[in-house]
């Protein structure tokens, strides 16, 4: 049923007046057709009365209308949105009542919007400021909030943004996980339904955005479902990790890989070896620790600098990769210690070829910058499970079998045995025996006389170290020396052979000896000392022996690795009037050119190439050619290790001008040399 519609207030005024209007009509009728001047006087005053009463009905209905429109026109004000419009509330008690109460009504409104205002004003601000991105999405994956942080990390304007598809803002490969996900969310179930690559952890997840470039970056995500005006809408705060990443790669790349090579270092090796170990022992399989030690790099770094040194390193590295497999481990312990890990070993031939190659690879001729490099390595290998179950003990006894490969001449590869053990404990008391050998006073010089070929008599000697060890007897240098350079002992053993040469010297001198130059074997770390020359200068001095009473003995490889600075270092040496040697020549590989600008003395032919003359028919010619070679180059010739007088003639013969050897006589004590000395002068005294 219709229900008719109130009357409006106009309307019921209208009635109220036609009300009014049809009684009055009727006494004006009445008035004009009454005969009587009774009958017109009654409707006349009728007519008045009733017009009295209805101007005051009027009077008393508008005065009660009058608010009550006013109210209305300020409700509609209000409904227009001014809420600053308020009712009148001058009229009846009743009227002022309702409007008072309306507009009590109104400043709480006011109030509440003026609220809601700063709350969201404030809202915004926070949103505005955040330093992550916040995203907001409707139902439909459309965005409806893109603040700053996220215009900066996805190089999009939030006017771009907004409306746009979520889908913009993630990779093509991960839309379809990605849609899941949401789907996930907006079905309220809240848990990831999507692929491997988002990851759904607790209520974050790891995923990637799409900038508008179109590059790809790791973001972290928070994702809340909220509700709007009855809408749900889901809000995503978003951190980009791109840089905590690359920090966290970083400082992997710094804890687990070695900085020259980029290889893995000692500790990522130890940690895949204990993986493989768990897995070899699960699977029954075998593996191999094979160490890689260069031979002799201490020298590359010494003479050559550290620059050089490490350039070899890495090529060396790239040549060690180039022989591996991509599954085996190569890694660098440090230093010139490289280690390859072999996993699923059936049959340790394999591990000894692969050994081998790599033995080749790193003696293969090294070409930098047209220098060249002859580089070699010593091999230990340790195989499980023969020679340990964990990877400590592997470690250890790779060691040990790369020592063994030292000893045995360098340049070769050992498998472990339990033997080795036994030896490398005796090398170790070597070591401890020789940091002693110094403060005990257990080092002695013993001196072999250089003979003129054409007079036969003493022309020099050379003090060779010797080592009298408490309960081993006397130690030669062949079994110490090397251990010393290793360990850098050299330095400070060299250093006393030095100052002693020189003060037994300048003491035989003073008991009436004739003079004699008396050479001192320099060690290629000496050499490199930045005090060589002040050092040498001080021990001549302190000791009163004239610099040309003294000769250094050095060795091709110290010399050629930097030439220019061994030129300098020679040419300060010779400035002092000291002597200089090339020991052990044709050993090493010099430059003729170079050879040419040492300011050097004396070339001391090596023991290998005097051995088998004159049989030999290479060293005959080896021999003759340095000879004439250093006498083209206006320099003494001496021949070093001659036992023979088969040998002796043959060099008599092609002019070499000094020998040394047990043909003559054999490195003596001090006493002893002084004895062949004397008697030697005492015989010239009685031939003359
Ligand atoms: P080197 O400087 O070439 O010394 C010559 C070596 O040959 C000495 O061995 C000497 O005893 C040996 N020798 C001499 N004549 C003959 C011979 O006719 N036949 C044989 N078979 N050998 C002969 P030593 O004393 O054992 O020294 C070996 C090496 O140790 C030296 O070779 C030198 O390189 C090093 N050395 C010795 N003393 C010192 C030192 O004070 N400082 C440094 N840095 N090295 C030293
Ligand atoms: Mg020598
Ligand atoms: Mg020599």
């Amino acid at each position: 049923m219709i229900k008719p519609r109130p009357l409006s207030i106009r309307a019921r005024l209208i009635l109220l007046v036609l009300a009014a209007v049809l009684p009055a009509a009727g006494l004006v009728a009445w008035l004009i057709v009454a005969e009587s001047r009774d009958a017109r006087a009654i409707a006349f005053i009728g007519l008045a009365a009733l017009l009295l009463a209805q101007a005051l009905a009027y009077r008393i209905a508008s005065a009660i209308v009058k608010p009550v429109r006013d109210l209305a026109r300020t409700a509609a004000k209000v409904a227009h949105g001014d809420l600053a419009a308020r009712a009148r509330v001058a009229g009846p008690a009743e009227l002022e009542s309702v409007a008072r109460q309306f507009n009590r009504m109104l400043d709480v409104r006011v109030d509440a919007e003026e609220a809601l205002r700063a709350s969201e004003e404030r809202l915004h601000g926070i949103v505005h400021m955040a330093a992550e991105a916040i995203v907001v999405v409707d139902e439909q994956f459309h965005v409806a909030l893109f603040n700053p942080a996220a215009e900066a990390i996805f190089g999009c304007s939030a006017a771009e943004a907004i409306g746009a598809g979520v889908e913009r803002f993630i990779p093509q490969r991960l839309r379809d996980a990605s849609r899941k996900y949401m789907a996930g969310f907006s079905a309220g179930a809240g848990a990831c339904a999507g692929g491997a690559s988002v990851m759904r952890m607790g209520d974050h997840a790891e995923i990637f955005g799409l900038r508008a470039d179109g590059e790809e970056f790791p973001l972290e995500l928070s994702l809340a479902r909220i509700t709007h005006s009855g809408k749900p809408l889901y809000s995503a705060v978003l951190n980009d990790v791109s840089a905590r990443r690359r920090d966290a790669a970083r400082l992997d790349v710094l804890a687990n890989y070695d900085a020259l090579t980029s290889l893995p270092n000692r500790a990522l090796f130890r940690q895949r070896l204990q993986r493989s170990l768990v897995h070899a022992q699960r699977y029954n399989e075998g593996l191999a620790v094979v160490l890689i030690d260069l031979d002799r790099f201490k020298n590359v770094n010494d003479t050559l600098g550290h620059e050089v040194g490490d350039r070899v390193l890495r090529a060396v590295a790239e040549r060690l990769k180039g022989c591996l497999r991509e599954v085996d481990t190569l890694a660098c312990l440090g230093g010139d210690e490289f280690a390859v890990l072999i996993e699923q070993v059936s049959d340790t031939r394999v591990v000894g070829s692969v050994a081998r190659k790599l033995l080749q690879t790193v003696a293969d001729l090294l070409v930098l910058d047209e220098q060249e490099y002859h580089i070699t390595a010593s091999i230990g290998i340790s195989t499980y499970p023969a020679d340990g179950s964990d990877g400590a003990t592997l470690l250890k006894n790779a060691d040990i079998a790369m020592h063994r490969a030292k000893e045995r001449g360098m340049n070769n590869a050992q498998f472990y045995a339990a033997a080795m053990n036994a030896h490398s404990m005796a090398r170790l008391s070597l070591e401890t025996g020789l940091r002693h050998a110094l403060e005990r006073g257990e080092f002695l010089l013993h001196y072999q006389p250089k003979v003129d070929i054409v007079s036969g008599r003493i022309a020099g000697m050379e003090a060779l170290v010797r080592w009298e060890r408490p309960g081993s007897g006397m130690v030669p240098p062949a079994d110490f020396i090397p251990l010393a350079e290793e360990t850098g002992l050299i330095v400070p053993i060299g250093a006393w052979v030095l100052k002693a040469a020189c003060e037994r010297n300048r003491a035989w001198q003073r008991q009436g000896m004739p003079p004699l130059r008396v050479a001192v074997n320099l060690s290629a770390r000496q050499f490199v000392q930045a005090n060589l020359v002040s050092d040498v200068a001080r021990v001549l001095d302190a000791s009163g022996l004239a610099p040309a009473w003294l000769e250094l003995e050095i060795t091709e490889s110290m010399v050629m690795g930097d030439p220019e600075r061994a030129i300098q270092t020679l040419r300060q040496l010779k400035s002092m009037g000291v002597a200089l040697a090339i020991d052990d020549f044709g050993t090493g590989y010099s430059s003729l050119g170079y050879l040419k600008r040492f300011p050097i003395d004396n070339i001391k032919i090596d023991r290998s190439f005097i051995k088998d003359i004159p049989r030999n028919n290479d060293d005959a010619t080896i021999t003759r050619t340095i000879i004439d070679l250093t006498h083209n180059l206006r320099l003494k010739v001496v021949a070093e290790g001659v036992e023979t007088a088969a040998q002796l003639n043959f060099l008599r013969e092609h002019g070499c001008d000094e020998m040394q050897g047990y043909y003559f006589s054999r490195p003596l004590a001090e006493d002893a040399f002084s004895t062949l000395v004397q008697a030697q002068e005492n015989k010239a005294a009685i031939t003359a």
